[in-house]
């Protein structure tokens, strides 16, 4: 009897721990899976104002690009979306946008998205609201002076945001657009061009937003070696690229 309990503790105790380690397991995965993740423990993730995919439902992937404008780069990844008639965003810095002003013309002149990343690449969740506000003002200064139009996207830098980022852009009308956790191409830490084809084509689903950068020295013709082979492949299986607001149209 005493022999029978023990094995019933041993098995309950065993349940308990994998049930225990597989909770565990997925927290981790998905901790490291998304950056935004810590935010879900606010409510905030539940605010449709916060979208990090479009709809499953139709055949379209937006491509993002952080950082820039860069005067090599942008325009070589502009020339690429060019040839195979792709819309694309750009969620620009401020103070690179001041630099390189024809750049924010001619990716609006060719039917591109710009969205504020913030002035000088600062992490918004923590900085006062007054630092917040200009960054964020600052820039869509700028985007309004060269393109005649008000962002409707913002993607905080490194994808952090906290009730005070999360006021400021629904005050001025901007979703906070983060990326779909799988599809964060990671091309700013040089992982070879393959491994960027890879991670994104392997994955691509309906929907999904990809996240590059456009003014990062280091990778930058990864990025672009890259785009060369995901948009034919990704065009070939019948998708189409558009911008975060024609992504994030309700039919
Ligand atoms: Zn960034």
């Amino acid at each position: 009897m005493a022999i029978k309990m023990i094995k019933n503790r041993v098995k309950l105790s065993i349940i308990v721990n994998i049930i225990f380690f597989g909770v565990f397991a997925i927290f981790v995965f998905h901790s490291k899976a998304s950056p935004a993740f810590l935010n879900k423990v606010d409510d905030l993730a539940e605010a449709t104002n916060i979208v990090s995919n479009g709809s499953r439902d139709r055949k379209v992937i937006a491509l993002t690009f952080d950082d820039g404008p860069h005067p090599i780069y942008t325009n070589k990844i502009l020339d690429i979306l060019k040839e195979y008639n792709v819309k694309a965003t750009f969620f620009i810095l401020g103070k690179h946008g001041e630099l390189y002003p024809e750049l924010l013309i001619r990716q609006n002149q060719e039917g591109h998205e710009i969205g504020i990343h913030s002035y000088n690449h600062i992490n918004m969740k923590k900085e006062k609201k007054e630092v917040v506000e200009e960054e964020f003002n600052k820039t869509q200064q700028i985007i309004f002076s060269k393109t005649g139009r008000k962002a409707q996207v913002f993607r905080p830098p490194y994808g952090t945001y906290n009730q005070t980022v999360y006021d400021i852009a629904v005050k001025n009308q901007c979703k906070i657009v983060l990326w779909t956790y799988y599809q964060d191409s990671k091309d700013w830490s040089n992982p070879g061009t393959d491994k960027i084809v890879e991670t994104v084509i392997s994955q691509a689903r309906n929907g999904d937003i990809i996240l590059f950068h456009d003014h990062n020295e280091a990778s930058e013709n990864q990025t672009i070696e890259a785009l060369k082979e995901i948009i034919p492949d990704l065009i070939n299986k019948g998708y189409k690229f558009v911008t975060i607001s024609e992504l994030l149209k309700q039919e």
